[in-house]
């Protein structure tokens, strides 16, 4: 009840401005939303299946995502969701494929008191008329990713993650891809199970030229 409160509040609090930029106003202003308006680009991360993102993750998403993310504006969870089922719906998965999110470590996911990944991967499945499958679980070894660099981010997640078999096509959603290391870890456990990755979709691409 108290939790449910707190997040309302923080809401509230955090709706009165552009999410984007700060400016005052509701929601995302317009300068943003229409940044946020680019096409969908297919990047290449050596993850071994088509990856594609909806945008860059620098001037506005780096500034969306972790209000969302860090700050609980759920608010955001529509716009986000959107964005992440255009980067779906241009891989043309299969139409029975099942969207399965990258899992965050089971620490972080207590400490924001939500799971940020499966809220975005059940709006965008409803979205794209497709299901959603929880398939993915990480042990909560090694460090932080976004403090690592690039070599330290691939060892770090060496076998971090496991996967439930499934039959049905996976197509991965995550928020953000770097070096695509969590991405390559969880096309990794999936086949491990003996899945299927068809391709993976996120948000942001923070490496976006
Ligand atoms: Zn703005």
């Amino acid at each position: 009840m108290m939790h449910a409160f707190l997040e309302a509040a923080a809401d509230l609090l955090l709706g009165a401005a552009c999410p984007g930029c700060g400016a005052p106003g509701w929601g995302l202003c317009h300068l943003c939303a229409a940044r946020l308006d680019a096409p969908v680009r297919l990047v290449d991360r050596d993850v071994g299946v088509p990856v594609a993102a909806a945008g860059p993750y620098r001037p506005v998403l780096c500034h969306v995502i972790p209000r969302f993310k860090d700050d609980g504006a759920l608010h955001l969870t529509g716009e986000l969701a959107g964005l992440l089922a255009r980067a779906v719906a241009v891989l043309e998965p299969p139409e029975a494929s099942v969207l399965v999110p990258v899992p965050s470590r089971p620490s972080a996911v207590r400490e924001r008191g939500y799971d940020h990944a499966a809220r975005l991967s059940r709006a965008a499945a409803r979205r794209c008329g497709l299901a959603q499958a929880r398939l993915l679980a990480r042990r909560d070894q090694g460090s932080d990713q976004s403090v690592l660099g690039r070599s330290g981010r691939a060892a770090n997640l060496d076998g971090a993650m496991t996967a439930l078999w499934e039959p049905r096509p996976v197509l991965l959603v995550d928020d953000i891809t770097t070096t695509g290391a969590s991405l390559r870890e969880a096309v990794r456990a999936v086949a491990a199970a003996g899945g299927r990755v068809v391709g993976a979709a996120v948000i942001a691409d923070a490496d976006y030229r």
